[in-house]
């Protein structure tokens, strides 16, 4: 007989502490000073992107160093199938070690977070649906951390409503022949593999019924281009690009899942995307208490320590409250989706609040910072960017609103 789902749960995150303790020591031991001895790139906005915008060269290298030393020591794909030689491991440890990496190392740093695949850009659960020749093909290297992918969903006049993509896929004899434009795909400027989503058959596609299928493309075939970088925020580059395909042709065997089925698979992506933004989010809010803490109990005006104003140590208790709820959202979601294989309302829910929290989170501990808040130096401006542009991505704030009350009033609590 299976175990209680209470019981499971208190197994699983036993095994969690061990496993994150193995991964906390591989980073700080690894990682960490790779990145010291490295500090002049990521301090420097010029040093880090390229002319193009997208990450320097030695940016690259470092990276690939993180993500084939991470795979040779067991953790890179700790959230892939078993079956493809991964962990398997699921929902409730991806939501608490990625809470845990980002409450540990912070915001203004990549190379740490390198070191568990990341869903939409490197090996995830949704390498299960690659055909048997494509992962004879591909999948090697890619578990090795050598390479990497980018998942190509959204287009110019396609957001929130994916199902409006124009990008087309056409049969041609055997193969498959792809044209359009996507934009705001993140890590294409570096990827090598693009999980990209087309519509195969556009009755059933203005039907909103399915006709959109998903293709693995070599982001090295002709007629793939990336046209150009996105910064953001006064960056002087970025990791999400605006690609075009034009008549790209890739074999049969490059369909993922099922023909005209993409939209489960996206489905499938953007949950685990979602549940990664929470712990992300939890994990961010996090450790800018921790900072705003330390600061307001040394800080003095007026001769007084400026914890002693309810003005500055109320926020921060509001900020405590909130971590609270949005953890304990998130762990119950998590736990639901193990449990069930499928959470996507208890998702929205978790992803609207986790995410709008960090953001009140940031804006409450910048604030008790005074200027200092605002410096590069305390790296919380760059919490606050994270948690603004997930407000947007994997799903719009309104959009899982939207979501959320179509359940609401169908009668769903
Ligand atoms: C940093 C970043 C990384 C991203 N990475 C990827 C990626 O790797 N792959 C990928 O495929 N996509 C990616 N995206 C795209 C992302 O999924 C879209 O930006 C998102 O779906 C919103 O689409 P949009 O930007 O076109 O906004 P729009 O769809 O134009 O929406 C504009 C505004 O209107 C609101 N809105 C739209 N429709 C409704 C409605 N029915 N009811 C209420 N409000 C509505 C939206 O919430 C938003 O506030 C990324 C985006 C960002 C910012």
């Amino acid at each position: 007989m299976a175990a209680p789902v209470t019981a499971r749960h208190s197994a699983v995150l036993a095994d969690v502490e061990d496993l994150l303790g193995g991964l906390t020591d591989f980073v700080d031991s690894v990682v960490v000073p790779l990145e010291a001895r490295h500090a002049e790139l990521f301090d420097q906005g010029r040093r880090f992107y390229a002319e193009s915008g997208a990450y320097s060269d030695p940016v690259r290298e470092l990276l690939l160093q993180v993500r084939e030393r991470s795979a040779a020591a067991g953790y890179y794909t700790m959230f892939v199938p078993e079956e493809l030689g991964g962990g398997g491991l699921g929902p409730v440890t991806l939501y608490e070690v990625w809470r845990r990496l980002y409450s540990r190392y912070g915001p203004a740093r990549i190379l740490p977070f390198a070191s568990v695949a990341h869903w939409s850009y490197a090996p995830s659960s949704l390498c299960r649906h690659l055909s048997a020749r494509t992962r004879d093909e591909m999948l090697e290297p890619y578990l090795a951390g050598t390479t990497t992918s980018c998942f190509a969903m959204s287009e110019p006049d396609a957001g929130s409503d994916a199902w409006a993509m124009t990008t087309r896929a056409r049969r041609d004899g055997e193969d498959w022949v792809l044209t359009g434009t996507k934009q705001w795909i993140t890590n294409s400027p570096e990827a090598d593999w693009a999980f990209v989503f087309a519509v195969t058959d556009e009755e059933q596609r203005a039907a909103r019924r399915g006709g959109i299928s998903c293709f693995l493309v070599p982001t090295s075939a002709p007629g793939f281009a990336v046209d150009s970088v996105i910064a953001l925020f006064g960056q002087a580059g970025g990791h999400e690009g605006i690609l075009s395909l034009t008549d790209v042709r890739v074999p049969a065997h490059a369909l993922v899942g099922a023909l005209h089925q993409g939209f489960d698979l996206a489905l499938e992506g953007v949950s685990t995307g979602r549940l990664y933004n929470a712990g992300r989010c939890v994990g961010l809010a996090d450790w800018a208490l921790r900072q705003a803490g330390a600061y307001v109990a040394e800080r003095r005006t007026f001769g007084t320590r400026i914890a002693d104003y309810q003005g500055v140590s109320f926020p921060l208790a509001d900020c405590a409250v909130e971590i609270y709820a949005g953890d304990a959202m998130a762990r119950e979601c998590a736990r639901t989706l193990e449990a069930t294989g499928a959470a996507h309302h208890e998702i929205a829910m978790t992803k609207v609040y986790t995410t709008e929290m960090c953001s009140r989170v940031y804006e409450r501990c910048m604030q008790v910072h005074g200027g200092m808040g605002l410096t590069n130096e305390l790296r919380l401006y760059d919490g606050w960017h994270q948690a603004r542009i997930v407000r947007i991505a994997d799903g719009s704030a309104e959009i899982l609103r939207r979501n959320i009350a179509r359940k609401v009033i169908g009668g769903r609590r």
